[in-house]
């Protein structure tokens, strides 16, 4: 199931049910083990990058981690200008999956977007209601290679996967990440990936694409086209029994996935739409 269509069956109706649910955690449990509305306190937030903030989530029993699975990501609510009608979008988690007692997102603000602007102005303290849903359903070993393509903070499904299949000794997928953002800054996960590289020589490679990068920017200026994934030896050709993972704002997913009328950046690289999947 996409997460549009889980999107949508949410939004059905889900408003008055959200502080109800979220009175009734389940205990001895991991939060997140069951599906139902759940609302967490804030601990701490941080600034990652300029437009970027890390918050972190108590949960409810310091012990147990959120039961989340790998690629799951988590439906937001909040009731914008205390309306009735909530607004949902969804995030990925970024922190390990078995880490106990706190759940952790990256958020970036959209000036002007609902979501981002609410949890960009929670304080340690305030809460937010959660439903955890499935992204992405990842089975060890089904594909030898991953193109992981990012736009922005379309990032967080990418780090979450890469991390799970990579300390998983028994899943030998090789992994590509190509994360196009706007300026040098936007890289807020660049120590991350640069550990993982060293951890993983030969199984994990991140490359970065700045549109507007600064004057002695090491990265490759632009988007991610064609030639630039002709020039990793990324094409379809190049990689046999590669998966293609995409997640940015619309403009990029289209351009790579391109329309029923005209071939994408993918399909010019000879991937089908069997081979690409869009969070
Ligand atoms: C599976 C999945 C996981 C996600 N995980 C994360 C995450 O971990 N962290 C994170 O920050 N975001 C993540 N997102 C994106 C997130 O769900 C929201 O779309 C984003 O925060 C914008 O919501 P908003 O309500 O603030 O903006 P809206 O009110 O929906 O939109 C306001 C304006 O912002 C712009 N905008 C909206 N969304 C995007 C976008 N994705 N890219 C560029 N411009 C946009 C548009 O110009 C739009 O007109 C994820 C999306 C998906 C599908």
């Amino acid at each position: 199931m996409s997460v549009s269509v889980i999107f949508a069956a949410a939004a059905a109706g889900v408003g008055a049910l959200v502080y109800y649910k979220s009175a009734f955690p389940p205990s001895g449990k991991p939060i997140f083990s069951s599906f139902g509305l759940r609302s967490l306190k804030v601990h701490s937030t941080e600034s990652i990058s300029p437009n970027t903030k890390k918050l972190r989530f108590e949960l409810p029993e310091g012990n147990l981690p959120s039961g989340l699975s790998l690629s799951a990501s988590v439906l937001t609510f909040s009731f914008p200008g205390g309306g009735w009608k909530p607004c949902l979008r969804p995030y990925t988690p970024t922190n390990d999956l078995d880490e106990k007692g706190f759940l952790e997102l990256m958020v970036k603000h959209y000036p002007g977007g609902k979501q981002s602007t609410h949890i960009h102005s929670l304080k340690p303290g305030d809460k937010l209601t959660f439903l955890p849903i499935p992204a992405f359903k990842w089975t060890p070993n089904k594909h030898a290679h991953l193109t992981m393509i990012a736009g922005g903070a379309g990032v967080t499904p990418m780090y979450q996967l890469a991390r799970g299949i990579l300390k998983n000794p028994d899943d030998q997928t090789r992994i590509s990440l190509v994360w196009g953002v706007n300026t040098d800054a936007d890289i807020f996960l660049k120590d991350q990936f640069a550990a993982l590289e060293k951890q993983y020589p030969g199984r994990f490679k991140a490359t970065y694409v700045v549109a507007t990068p600064d004057a002695k920017s090491p990265y490759q200026k632009g988007f991610v086209t064609k030639q630039v994934l002709e020039k990793l030896g990324l094409t379809a050709a190049q990689n046999k029994g590669t998966k293609v993972l995409v997640c940015g704002p619309p403009p990029m997913e289209k351009a790579l996935k391109g329309t029923k009328a005209a071939p994408g950046i993918l399909g010019e690289v000879g991937y089908t739409a069997a081979d690409i999947h869009t969070y």
